[in-house]
């Protein structure tokens, strides 16, 4: 299996390249140059790790060991506070919630980020290599970040939130891992701060190869593919290959809903994907409207999508442009120039074929949230309500079952959830103690020097350690 950049001008690559180096030489996204088919009906009624497994090999293209493999994502999943890692709950008729939110952090993006630290610390491993993760967070991806790398050999980790500015569960998740490979760095600063200091840091092109810098963004290949495996697990369930399922997926970066357009290419019986926007709507517009335009950002209920470019929309737009990567190239380069990207109308009529989006403001996602507690007594973060709201609002046959999306569990988002429905959610017993645990972290000015000289000493002493 060899992986293909988007915009067509680097060179094809194998899957442990394509994992360390995240982006694509020429600025492109990798895809696989073909989809494997799933057999769907040899995969029924196997556990969550063996099904995560057998779904995932074909991708690895031979460069991992399949027993040693197998290990790796047992054991990434072994400490999900749920035993089947991403249950469905139904929850009217012909809608089922996928909870993706029992990992350490209490959020879909564990489910991949727990597989990627450890498919990191084994290929590095095998090259001698090490690497030191970067990266800025306004507060949810930076723990996930650090849960997934906390005790890993080959990585040294290091984020950057701006001081005083994330939630203090936020920051408690992040500054409470006390693992030595673990530093946070609190910037007196916003998180546009935090950001241009990355950027910078990788600009720095002495200092990205001094530290040996690496990132784990949302772009990264082994994100999506781990992804692919609860869209399959939640279709088996619900009887597929024989029955037709719908997925709806509260988007932000177009991430998670890309792993469904991934499983519907190997083979799993998707009718229908339906993207949930809240007030940054430019994919519900683009999907109605057949253009996408960049706005500006607004901030709303449900943070992890308060977002305007969706990177791995590309990964989508490459098939659109019919897989031809100097044609998507130019046409991204006409966005960066213009904020604008107009697809043509038998390019938005393959769109709409498959895709349907839906909009919520932050009235309606609590309006949601109440009256599913009023039916159901679930209670939801305002992340899963869109998804919920999206899976209701498109007209489907009622054969298909239709799956919404639970990004992030309620006690993430408490203010939200106590303001929607007058019950204020408890953190789960692992994380019950949260408030007590001893934090860890240093303050420093939102100084690129300061900043670079710090992680060179901490880096200094690990080696010396
Ligand atoms: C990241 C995130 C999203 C958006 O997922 P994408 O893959 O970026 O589309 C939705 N909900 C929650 C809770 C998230 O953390």
């Amino acid at each position: 299996m060899r992986y293909l950049s988007t915009r067509g001008a680097a060179s094809a690559l194998g899957f442990d390249d394509v994992l360390l180096t995240g982006l694509a030489r020429d600025g492109g996204l990798f895809l696989p140059e073909s989809w494997p088919s799933l057999d769907l009906n040899s995969l029924i009624g196997l556990d969550y790790p063996d099904l995560a497994a057998r779904v995932m090999q074909p991708f690895l293209g031979g460069r991992i060991e399949p027993a040693v493999f197998a290990g790796l994502v047992r054991n990434a999943y072994a400490d999900f506070g749920h035993q089947a890692v991403a249950p469905l709950k139904q929850i009217d008729a012909r809608t089922w919630l996928l909870e993706l939110f029992h990992g350490p952090t209490l959020a879909f993006k564990d489910v991949a980020m727990q597989l990627l630290g450890r498919l990191y610390d084994h290929l590095l491993a095998e090259r001698a290599q090490r690497v030191t993760i970067v990266g800025a967070t306004s507060g949810d991806t930076g723990s996930a970040a650090i849960e997934a790398c906390r005790d890993r050999d080959r990585i040294d980790i290091f984020i950057l939130h701006p001081e005083g500015r994330t939630s203090e569960v936020q920051r408690r998740q992040m500054t409470t891992v006390l693992a030595p490979n673990v530093r946070n760095i609190a910037i007196q600063g916003s998180f546009d701060d935090c950001q241009d200091l990355v950027k910078a840091m990788f600009a720095d092109g002495s200092f990205r190869d001094e530290m040996r810098l690496g990132a784990v963004n949302s772009i990264n290949w082994g994100r999506i593919m781990a992804q692919i495996v609860y869209y399959v697990a939640a279709a088996l369930a619900l009887g597929a290959p024989k029955r037709r399922v719908a997925f709806a997926v509260p988007t932000g970066n177009f991430g998670n809903i890309y792993a469904a357009y991934a499983a519907r290419a190997m083979g799993l019986p998707i009718e229908k994907l339906i993207v949930g926007s809240n007030s940054n709507d430019i994919l519900t517009r683009f999907i109605t409207g057949g253009a996408m335009e960049i706005g500006q950002v607004h901030p709303t209920l449900s943070p992890s999508m308060d977002i305007q470019v969706s990177s791995n929309a590309e990964r989508l737009l490459f098939d659109l442009y019919g897989r031809d990567g100097a044609r998507l190239a130019e046409a991204m380069k006409g966005l960066r120039a213009t904020r604008r990207l107009a697809l043509d109308p038998a390019q938005h009529a393959a769109l709409t074929a498959l895709f349907a989006g839906h909009r919520l403001n932050d009235d309606e996602t609590l309006a949601t949230m109440a009256s599913l507690y009023r039916e159901t007594g679930e209670l939801i973060d305002p992340h899963s309500a869109i998804g919920v709201a999206a899976a209701r609002a498109v007209p489907l046959d009622p054969d298909i079952a239709v799956v919404a999306l639970g990004t992030a569990h309620p006690a993430k988002f408490p203010d939200a959830v106590e303001k929607a429905t007058g019950v204020r959610p408890a953190l789960p017993p692992a994380l019950a103690d949260l408030y007590e645990r001893p934090e860890r972290f240093t303050v420093l000015p939102k100084d690129l020097g300061v900043v670079q000289a710090h992680i060179r000493h901490e880096i200094a002493k690990g080696e010396a350690a």
